[in-house]
């Protein structure tokens, strides 16, 4: 297992922004996670997928972290477009491999920088009007919880938008994961991945390192009030794709003042929003 210390997480995250990692390690399979849970228990308060929807505090030192990139990344071919795949596989990587073998259903994740794990546990998927996340062709979970192996059925893992019972587990961490995906021509699949690369170019500001949507859920009206009014400097609301957040070289501090600025005005209004991104304080 690699293990590295005094690392910048800023370099784990899309935001690009955090504190340092004293030790920061990268299990590879179930016995390194076994080992690091008998002598580094600490570590699984801190778990790192792709670091996608990640605010880490960037004047925080922490202690122990776990980066799951090197987990199990392997997808296992059942047929019948059963797979079991590995918790630190990429989307992307995914999609490419089911499309491949003419099973498909998550194209409109082609452009979602996360890994398995975090896509589980977040539930990841397009918005709520849609109605279609990861967890549609997801029959089973397997999960490393209280230093045991357990395996969920996706009737147990309470999925709803953006929501997924990992979210309320002490220090869970997904290994990998059975789905069930449908039968599609390949020519089909292509065309559903281009797509959403066209879709997302056209929508989404990525002219700066950002975490996606800040809020699952949030007025439209008032996300436009905010971004029309948001300063162009440091970390600031995108004029673009309102409900995302640029860090143009900013602070922690900055970041969370937008937020609360964010929160505080659907407060005033009257209108509910819940935050998406988790945040390392
Ligand atoms: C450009 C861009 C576009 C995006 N588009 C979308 C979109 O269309 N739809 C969408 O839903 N989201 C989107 N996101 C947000 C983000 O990519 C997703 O939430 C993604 O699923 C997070 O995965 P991750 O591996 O990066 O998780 P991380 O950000 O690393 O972690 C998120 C949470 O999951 C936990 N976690 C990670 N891996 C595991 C594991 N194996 N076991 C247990 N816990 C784990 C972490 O501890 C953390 O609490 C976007 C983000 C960006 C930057």
């Amino acid at each position: 297992m690699i293990i590295k210390h005094d690392e910048p997480l800023k370099n784990y995250t899309t935001f690009r922004m955090g504190g340092f990692a004293k030790t920061i390690f990268f299990p590879e399979n179930i016995e390194d996670i076994e080992l690091l849970y008998d002598k580094n228990g600490d570590a699984f308060s801190y778990i790192l997928g792709g670091g996608s929807n990640l605010l880490i505090n960037d004047s925080h030192y922490f202690g122990e972290v776990i980066c799951l990139k090197m987990l199990n990344v392997k997808i296992i071919r059942e047929g019948d477009g059963v797979y079991q795949i590995g918790g630190g596989m990429r989307l992307q990587k995914i999609i490419n491999e089911i499309n491949g073998d003419g099973y498909g259903g998550i194209e409109y994740l082609y452009s979602v920088p996360g890994l398995l794990g975090g896509a589980i546990y977040m539930n990841a998927g397009r918005g709520p009007t849609h109605h279609q996340c990861i967890s549609d062709y997801l029959e089973s979970v397997t999960v490393f919880i209280n230093g045991q192996v357990r395996t969920l059925k996706k009737e147990e893992c309470a999925f709803s938008h953006r929501y997924s019972a990992f979210q309320d587990m002490v220090n869970p961490i997904i290994l990998d994961a059975h789905f069930r995906f449908h039968n599609e021509e390949k020519d089909k699949l292509r065309e559903a991945r281009e797509s959403r690369m066209k879709l997302v170019k056209e929508k989404q500001d990525n002219t700066k390192p950002n975490f996606g949507s800040v809020f699952c859920k949030s007025n439209t009206k008032i996300m436009k009030i905010l971004c029309s009014i948001s300063n162009k400097k440091g970390v600031h609301y995108s004029k673009k794709t309102p409900n995302w957040l640029l860090n143009d070289n900013g602070t922690y501090e900055q970041a969370i003042h937008e937020i609360k600025k964010a929160e505080r005005l659907h407060k005033i209004m009257r209108q509910s929003c819940k935050r998406e991104i988790i945040i390392w304080d």
